[in-house]
Formats: structure tokens, sequence, C-alpha cells
């Protein structure tokens, strides 16, 4: 049981990339092709951005700036993944895991659905769930502000974290 008595705790995320120079985007660990690419310290893989922010948001430990600061050169070029590992190992310390995560990702393209189920195996492998614990949707903010004008990427993320 959690100091406030409630076995779950929820959380979100959001995490906004710029579109810059690049021939591919990371998103969910999947390296998609893309005429674009992201303005990033790390690899710029904004679902996994989100998802750590929604994880430790329910565990209450801050921000993912706050635990992978950008003025960190362990980071530079960084796999997403190990961020996810990470938090995923801060919360079994505490004796939570994840019980789901359902991520929203914005833009106009890339298309993010042929890849969808590939980032699902992905990120369940790496929080150590089942697949059908991770939910990957997408949706266009038809044409309208910064992800609408194709000048970013956005993801919005929540997660249910349960007692292990
Ligand atoms: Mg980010």
């Amino acid at each position: 049981m959690s100091s406030t008595g409630v076995p779950f705790r929820v959380g979100q995320g959001y995490d906004v990339h710029a579109f810059g120079e690049g021939d591919h985007v990371m998103l969910g660990g999947v390296r998609v092709p893309h005429d674009r690419g992201v303005i990033a310290h790390s690899d710029g893989d904004v679902v996994i951005h989100a998802l750590c922010d929604a994880m430790l948001g329910a565990l209450a430990l801050g921000d993912i700036g706050k635990h992978f600061p950008p003025s960190d050169e362990r980071w530079k070029g960084a796999d997403s993944r190990a961020f996810l590992r990470h938090c995923d190992a801060l919360a079994r310390e505490r004796g939570w895991q994840l019980g789901n995560a359902d991520v929203t990702v914005v833009c106009e393209r890339p298309k993010v659905g042929p890849h969808a189920q590939t980032m699902r195996e992905l990120l369940a492998q790496d929080l150590s769930v089942d697949i059908d614990a991770i939910s990957i949707k997408a949706t266009t903010s038809e044409k309208l502000g910064f992800t609408g004008r194709s000048e970013g990427i956005a993801a919005m993320a929540v997660c249910l974290l349960v007692k292990s």
C-alpha cells in the first residue's frame, strides 16, 4: 500500500520536439523513415519521453529533465529506451509496476499506424509487461497549430502504476 493508502498511481506526460534536418524520427523505439528529423539532445523520441514523464509523474519523482538533463553529456544522442528502463527500475524499486499505458502521437506525418505494433512490442519489453498493457494511438491536429504546420511532433501519455 502506498503512503496514500491507494494501491494505484496515475501519471501523465507530454513531450514535443521540433522537426529539423534528418531522414527519420524515433518513435516508441522504432526508427521511422521521414523527410525530416527532430532537434533533440537525445534521440528525441516523443513517445518514450511522454511515457517516462507519465511514469515519473505517477511516482511523484519530478520530470524527465530532472533525471536526464540535456546539459549532461551522458545523454547526448541517447537511446531513449534506456530512459524508459531506468524509469521502470525506479518504479520497481519502490514496489510499483506498470499496469497499463496509453500514448497518443500528434502529427500530420509520418504515419504512425504502420509502426504502432512494433512500438508496443518494444515498450512492453522495456517495461516487462504484456503487449496489451501498452496502447499507441495517433491523430493529426487537422492542419492546426505547430503539429498541423508540420513544425514538430508531440505525444501525450497516461499510465497506471500498480503495486507489484
Ligand atoms: Mg523530449
